[in-house]
């Protein structure tokens, strides 16, 4: 499955907030095996926002907007999704219902224009907002599909987890499985040299190194029918990298160091002591962030 993600607002355009929207997603997307092709930012432009959505749904599956989905003139994603998908806005009472509820419980007044937040597509599903008032929403026509959500962050991962995944998943077939293996001591070009032999050529599990600051991870990641399969194609895949670069891995399961070694240590019956100079205290601290460090950490 493909899909673009579609960030809406104009202060995003003149970078008064940043989009931390279009990252969280990738990653959520990414995941599950979803390829994220495009990211688009917009601002609150009806004829903008209506060619980036046509341009979008040429070429993904899945298209994904955040925002503009407020009360005021200015959020205008539910229409233009509306007039691209060749659906009508109409009244949702429970969405209606809902807004109303929020409002009493606040203990303040509604007024009129949050009514506009419950016109939603006809054909839509809707998805309910547990964090604010905007409902977001799923349509669907000639096997591609939008998913509209709030742009608050807070709002939009909780429908996107709550809601929108559950949807997309899905229309995705197989199920996929991924490890992400993390190695310090060697630095990612030469890691993807190392591993030219595996990642040449890979088409299922599929190898994507990354650089972090101090380490450089690799995402092996399988789908298969089940995810039995899936999982056992990862792991065979693993023992294969292990072969070349395990001296360097110290994680497969996304754990920190630190937290790596303070198991270690724990798991081992040792204890460590340190002495620092011009850090700060920096060393301790990253060991001392973990449960159950004080039984071998001397201070
Ligand atoms: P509501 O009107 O219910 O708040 P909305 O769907 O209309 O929701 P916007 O008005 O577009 O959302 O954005 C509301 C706020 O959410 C922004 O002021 C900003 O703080 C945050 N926000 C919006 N889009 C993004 C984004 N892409 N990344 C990070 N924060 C965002």
């Amino acid at each position: 499955m493909n899909a673009t993600i579609v960030c809406v607002g104009t202060e995003l355009l003149f970078g008064q907030i940043v989009n931390t929207n279009a990252a969280w997603l990738s990653r959520q997307l990414q995941d599950r095996g979803v390829n994220v092709l495009y990211h688009f930012t917009v601002g609150d432009n009806p004829g903008r926002m209506a060619g980036i959505l046509r341009s979008a749904l040429k070429e993904s599956d899945l298209v994904i907007t955040t925002g503009g989905l407020g009360p005021t003139q200015d959020d205008l994603t539910k229409e233009i999704i509306a007039e691209v998908m060749g659906d009508a806005l109409i009244l949702n009472e429970e969405a209606l219902e809902r807004i109303e509820g929020f409002f009493r419980k606040l203990g303040t007044g509604m007024t009129e224009n949050n009514r506009k937040q419950a016109y939603l597509p006809e054909n839509a599903t809707v998805f309910q907002n547990d964090e604010g008032t905007a409902p977001g929403f799923a349509l669907e026509k000639e096997g591609k599909l939008i998913v509209a959500l709030p742009g608050p962050p807070r709002e939009m991962t909780s429908m996107f987890l709550k809601s929108a995944l559950p949807l997309i998943e899905t229309k995705s077939e197989g199920v996929i499985f991924y490890k992400l293996l993390r190695f310090y001591g060697i630095g990612e070009s030469a890691l993807e040299t190392a591993l030219a032999s595996l990642i040449d050529h890979q088409t299922d599990p599929t190898l994507a190194t990354y650089a972090k600051e101090g380490e450089c991870s690799l995402r092996v990641a399988s789908r298969r029918a089940t995810r039995e399969e899936a999982m056992e194609a990862v792991e065979e895949m693993q023992r294969r990298i292990e072969a070349i670069a395990g001296a360097y891995l110290f994680s497969d399961a996304d754990e920190d160091l630190p937290l790596v070694v303070a198991k270690k240590l724990t798991a081992q019956g040792l204890t460590i002591a340190t002495a620092e100079s011009c850090t700060g205290g920096l060393f301790s601290q990253k060991l001392i962030e973990n449960a159950g460090i004080s039984a071998v950490f001397d201070s």
